[in-house]
């Protein structure tokens, strides 16, 4: 294997559950802040079939479409993820590739960590409410020494979408309440000076309200929809990121670290993302 060029030393994936695209609507001055200095974020990424969370932050996590990846809602609380599939997560990837990398993963849906992101990696693992797992991530930013990967997942939207529909007042509050939780932790590595050094990503995994007000699963553009940021250096601002998917997401957060992209690997990295000489 060649060798490959590390374009930033972390990797930050800040994930909101269920906000597909109307972040726009939202006030998220802690994402605009962070993307305004050194990002690019489209409106019209999409996200995997069916528009369900186990499936879509596997298809982020694994780099593969659901068919291949396998695992649903009812698996992913049940069944811990293979560590012997063919489609490893990036974690396992940043793992096989160096022993030392500093990895961790805080969701508050338990189905991630339990189902999907493997075990016998050592990875650094909580899930715990919103709140409680933001106290927990930003106190873990300030105790560590360094870090590669940190993927970090909260479920507000969603649980606000399925309240009160998708799209309405109360969820699109919902997004900037969740841009709030985003900012402390984004606080939390703006004060180790980790800014301007690391790729900061921001994601969610399904819209909703497309096919049921307060549900999402189908492929109507309301539920498949989603926003997809990215900033750090590297990145071309004016990318266009025609055509990205949620599952793309792996081959980002790979090529942002030097490690490979598995050839099983369904992701591919947006062509223009990051600027050509960063990737020589
Ligand atoms: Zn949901």
């Amino acid at each position: 294997m060649s060798e490959r060029t590390r374009i930033v030393k972390r990797v930050f994936i800040l994930g909101m559950d269920g906000a597909g695209n109307w972040n726009e609507e939202a006030s998220t001055p802690n994402m605009d802040r962070i993307i305004k200095q050194a990002g690019v974020m489209t409106q019209h990424a999409q996200t995997e079939l069916p528009t369900i969370s186990a499936e879509c932050w596997g298809a982020m996590l694994h780099g593969v479409t659901p068919d291949r990846h396998g695992v649903n809602n009812d698996i992913a609380a049940a069944t811990p993820f293979p560590q012997d599939s063919p489609y490893p997560s990036f974690f396992r990837v940043a793992r096989e590739a160096d022993a030392a990398m500093k990895l961790a993963s805080f969701t508050a849906w338990a189905p991630i960590n339990f189902g999907l992101v493997e075990d016998g990696l050592d990875i650094y693992k909580a899930s715990a409410s919103d709140a409680e797992l933001t106290r927990l991530a930003t106190q873990y930013l300030r105790d560590i020494d360094d870090i590669d990967i940190f993927y970090f997942a909260i479920d507000l939207p969603d649980a606000a979408g399925h309240r009160y529909g998708y799209s309405t007042a109360e969820h699109v509050q919902s997004i900037g309440a969740a841009d709030e939780m985003f900012g402390q932790v984004l606080d939390a590595i703006e004060a180790r000076e980790w800014l301007d050094d690391s790729l900061i990503l921001f994601v969610t995994d399904h819209g909703g309200g497309g096919a049921v007000a307060t549900g999402h699963g189908s492929g109507h553009p309301m539920d498949q929809t989603i926003f997809w940021g990215c900033a750090g250096p590297g990145v071309n601002r004016s990318a266009r990121l025609e055509g990205l998917t949620f599952k793309d997401t792996a081959a980002v957060v790979a090529a942002a670290l030097g490690l490979p992209i598995p050839a099983a690997w369904d992701a591919r990295l947006p062509e223009d993302l990051f600027m050509r000489e960063a990737i020589v």
